[in-house]
């Protein structure tokens, strides 16, 4: 709750951008929208039932390059079980690594191809799949099969080139649904989904992280004009690599919102420029004093394991076999819980990388006495480790599993040689509020190997010529044509284009009467009024939405009409249209029952047209129409109303 809080803190403060050259690099993840899977026959959607599982004991292989990383060599130490769930809708042997994988989908290449074109790409002479080595799970295969498909080309964003360094086809991963430490879990319905994978070649900006968001912005309106990409949460995903004033580069995973992209950016620019601050002081400092990092370790588990500290017990009793290590930081005085920005500190990077090896968190001499730890018992840990002078020299003190807790001893070392340097390669993970914390140590990038059970292939002059037809229009010429045909505003066009409703939309005003604007503001602003209301479009089917325009082209319905039925469908209540208009009575009347409705109500209230005459229309018209809407357009019921009064007053006058 705290760090929520300070971080809250940071983005809320409007604290000025400090001034900076960023940059950024993309790498952007899409799903493709075909059928099928990638390398079978498996459908490609959201299983609602996996109730099948298997369980499988997570052991990397070592890649035939024979190279392993660092992390690699410490998940595999952890002999993780993962379990999956799926089912057999939409996963098959060949999700279970039972199975060769398939010819790939063509309809999956033939986009990447498209997408390629449409950037200016150079397509490869030949297609090689290759293995990239997974190591979390995520694959039952232990490797993600990708392919690369063109290299080059450009993008152009407000008149600037931006350049694209490759272009990839590949598979996507299952995607987790759990991780208590001893099990993993994971659904497998999401693995081989196609996916296209675009690398943006890295832009610098100064301060403007407007500039990024339109590059994001422009390339995916680039995917969606295609037609061929998935929609919806979580179908497109962007890995996104940052630095700021030639630092080291962090690459943050898994951005899935502009929105977020944005907060992300922020806290990335405010994050890195605060470690390079740190790293200033600490050069200060070493012109003066000596840095040292672990110049003493110690074990004081018998310190510790008298403590009354409720946070301390926890650790003993949580972690089997559980010692305490003392590690003395010269120079480091000060310097761990030192925030030149609000939440940003050395402390809290280093508890987020204990996290990675399982260890909840560290305790640094900058923040205790604290937690129930006894200025008695920081004193001892002091005198053991030779620490005289406080303001110099600091000391981090953890807890956990002997087995692994060099491990962690090390990583802090290390992390804590790179505050001289600023910031650390590294990759992070996006939060909810969009702050990034420590995943991982960067992977080693010699983890690819081909796929043998796949030939090379190439990709035949004649397929590509036939797909040059294919390019999608730019975004703004495809929104300027749409606005131009149909008459709607630029607003209502991206709405109705940028829906997925744009084709049912294109056939509604292309084969009947019903203004273009009237069709295109009840399928996006209605339906997503509806969805707001908690309503489920999905059961809103393609031909239900033909069969309600069609109906109102024969005037069987009134144009009110249509968000009531939509509605009713929406919220599970009825069958189907027919049925909708059944049970909300809105049948349209014939001419003879809509003037026996209207005649019926002038009788009623004849005395007040007697004294009322022509003023007595809107009385007249409130009544009929809560008794008609929905079943008849109040234009007409108007016209009849002021046709009988005016005949009724005249009669009278004579
Ligand atoms: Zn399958």
């Amino acid at each position: 709750m705290l760090t929520f809080k300070i971080f809250y803190g940071l983005l809320k403060m409007n604290l000025n951008l400090p001034d900076v050259k960023i940059k950024i690099g993309f790498e952007i993840h899409q799903q493709l929208d075909t059928k099928k899977k990638l390398f079978c026959d498996c459908y490609c959607v959201d299983a609602n039932n996996l109730d099948s599982t298997f369980i499988r004991k997570l052991r990397p292989t070592q890649s035939e390059l024979g190279f392993f990383d660092s992390t690699t060599i410490f998940e595999s130490k952890k002999n993780r079980l993962i379990k999956y769930h799926f089912s057999p809708n939409s996963s098959c042997l060949v999700e279970a690594d039972e199975e060769p994988p398939h010819d790939i989908n063509s309809d999956a290449l033939e986009t990447a191809l498209i997408i390629s074109l449409a950037l200016h790409s150079t397509i490869v002479d030949e297609i090689h799949v290759m293995r990239k080595i997974v190591i979390d799970g995520s694959n039952t295969s232990g490797f993600q099969r990708t392919m690369l498909i063109a290299t080059g080309g450009y993008i152009e964003v407000n008149d600037n080139k931006i350049g694209i360094q490759t272009i990839s086809l590949e598979e996507d991963a299952s995607k987790i649904i759990s991780d208590d430490g001893v099990f993993r879990e994971y659904s497998l319905d999401r693995l081989g989904v196609p996916l296209i994978e675009i690398a943006v070649e890295p832009v610098t900006v100064s301060g403007k992280i407007e500039e990024i968001i339109k590059i994001a912005t422009t390339i995916g309106q680039l995917l969606r004009a295609s037609k061929r990409v998935s929609r919806g949460l979580g179908s497109i995903r962007q890995d996104v690599n940052i630095s700021i004033n030639d630092g080291n580069v962090v690459e943050v995973k898994g951005v899935q919102q502009l929105d977020q992209l944005f907060t992300m950016i922020k806290y990335e620019i405010f994050r890195q420029h605060g470690l390079m601050l740190i790293s200033e002081k600490l050069k200060t400092i070493q012109k003066t004093h000596e840095i040292a990092i672990g110049s003493k370790i110690i074990d004081v588990h018998d310190i510790m394991n008298n403590s009354k500290s409720k946070v301390i017990k926890k650790i003993i009793t949580s972690s089997g076999d559980c010692i305490f290590k003392a590690i003395r930081i010269d120079g480091f005085g000060g310097l761990l819980g030192f925030e030149p920005y609000p939440g940003i500190r050395l402390g809290k990077e280093l508890g987020e990388l204990v996290r990675f090896y399982g260890i909840g968190g560290i305790f640094h001499s900058d923040e205790l006495p604290n937690y129930g730890i006894t200025l008695q018992e920081v004193q001892m840990v002091r005198k053991r480790l030779d620490i005289i002078t406080d303001e110099i020299n600091a000391f981090i003190l953890v807890g956990g599993p002997s087995e692994i807790l060099d491990y962690v001893i090390n990583a802090i070392c290390e992390r804590l040689s790179y505050a001289l340097i600023g910031v650390p390669y590294e990759t992070r993970a996006i939060t909810v509020e969009g702050k990034t914390v420590f995943s991982r140590p960067r992977a080693g990038s010699a983890r690819m190997y081909p796929e043998t059970d796949i030939p090379p292939f190439q990709i035949s002059p004649l397929l590509l010529e036939s797909l040059y037809t294919k390019i999608p229009k730019t975004w703004n010429d495809i929104i300027l044509s749409i606005t131009q045909k149909y008459k709607i505003n630029i607003q209502l066009a991206e709405q109705i284009f940028d829906s997925r409703y744009y084709q049912i939309f294109e056939k509604i005003s292309d084969s009947t009467s019903i203004p273009p604007s009237f069709v295109a503001s009840k399928l996006v602003e209605d339906i997503t009024n509806l969805e707001r209301q908690g309503f489920d479009s999905k059961l809103l089917t393609i031909d239900m939405i033909k069969d309600v325009f069609s109906r109102l082209e024969l005037n069987e319905i009134a144009k009110e009409s249509i968000p009531l039925i939509f509605e009713k469908i929406m919220k599970n209540d009825v069958a189907g249209v027919e049925d909708a208009i059944v049970v909300l009575g809105l049948k349209s009347l014939t001419e003879t029952e809509l003037n026996e409705v209207i005649d019926s109500i002038i009788q009623e209230y004849s005395d007040i047209i007697k004294s009322k005459g022509r003023d007595s229309f809107s009385l007249l018209m409130g009544r009929s129409m809560s008794k008609l809407r929905g079943k008849v357009d109040g234009q007409k019921v108007n016209n009849i109303i002021k046709q009988k009064l005016e005949q009724l007053v005249h009669n009278r006058s004579k």
